[in-house]
């Protein structure tokens, strides 16, 4: 039996301790925690890695206080669109949702799209059609209301921004929200004991965010990617800037191109490449021996891993 281990990820930013309540930061740890043993425990029973990274943002997306699925902040006008993605390292195939309203879990959507249709990426309506059709769970609007996210995204469309979301503080001036960038995205990657990689990321995007726009999570290579031969990523951030540096596949490519391990790969991409270009955020890795890393440029990243080696973590500062 081989090594086997599992991370997550619930969104990068300006999370400052002085931000945040003891009383949340105990709920955001307790919700880490149970996505990754969710996650976990189907790997040690010797689920796959895709089953495993699937449950575990299942439980992510399924938790009001992360940026997806029931938590997915507010657009423009007031509705909630939502990305996801997944990808199978083992067979290089993916899928993909982008600006979808009203499904429960948009990552079992991706997977949908993966398994049963010829196709990588739905979007809209013809994805929420897509969705009835296989028997997806379908929510009203009002599943996905939270009075602090409507709060968020009243302050911000007065101000009349764009918030990269979930530190919106409702107290702070409109100065120190432009300062302040929270990313809220769920995400999962790992390594089952056969050594087959999978990642999955799923987001609301940014509060007050034009309707209809698409951020890097749905962007296979950009948010999302995983490769049997090289590593399996999940990334949160400034969506617009990770699609530009084509991040999660350029971790890929360091590796099989440049022989990089994945902590050399990972740390160049988010600690130089998207520093050049002010892409602010930080990305969850994995590699085929069941390595680990998480890594950000920003105050904190909501995290958690753990491996067959006995390693686990859970945190949110640097
Ligand atoms: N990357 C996401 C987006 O731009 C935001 C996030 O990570 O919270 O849509």
């Amino acid at each position: 039996m081989n090594k086997f281990s599992i991370a997550v990820h619930g969104g990068a930013g300006t999370i400052l301790k002085s931000n945040i309540t003891q009383e949340q930061e105990a709920a955001y740890l307790y919700a880490l925690d149970e996505a990754l043993h969710t996650g976990y425990s189907l790997l040690e029973k010797g689920g796959t890695a895709l089953d495993a990274i699937t449950a575990a943002v299942v439980s992510l997306e399924n938790c009001i206080l992360f940026n997806a699925g029931r938590g997915s902040v507010f657009t423009k006008t007031g509705t909630h669109e939502m990305d996801a993605a997944i990808m199978n390292g083992a067979t290089m195939q993916a899928g993909a949702v982008a600006g979808v309203s009203k499904i429960k879990n948009p990552v079992e959507l991706a997977l949908k799209i993966m398994q049963e249709s010829e196709h990588v990426l739905l979007s809209g309506d013809g994805a929420l059609l897509f969705a009835k059709e296989k028997g997806l769970q379908i929510e009203e609007d009002a599943y996905f209301f939270s009075q602090f996210r409507y709060d968020q995204w009243q302050q911000v469309k007065n101000e009349n921004l764009v918030a990269l979301d979930h530190n919106i503080s409702i107290s702070a001036d409109a100065k120190a929200m432009a300062d302040e960038k929270k990313f809220g995205t769920v995400g999962a990657v790992a390594c089952d004991m056969f050594g087959n990689l999978a990642a999955a990321t799923s987001t609301g995007g940014m509060t007050n965010k034009n309707y209809n726009r698409i951020g890097d999570t749905p962007i296979i290579g950009a948010g999302t990617y995983a490769n049997n031969n090289t590593c399996a990523i999940s990334c949160t951030g400034h969506g617009e800037l990770f699609i530009k540096a084509v991040a999660a596949y350029d971790v890929s490519c360091l590796m099989e191109y440049k022989g990089l391990t994945l902590q050399q790969a990972m740390e160049t991409v988010t600690l130089d490449k998207l520093v050049k270009i002010n892409g602010e955020g930080g990305m969850i890795g994995v590699d085929a021996n069941a390595n680990l890393a998480m890594i950000f440029n920003s105050e904190g990243m909501y995290r958690g891993m753990q491996s067959s080696n006995g390693q686990k973590e859970v945190a949110i500062y640097s």
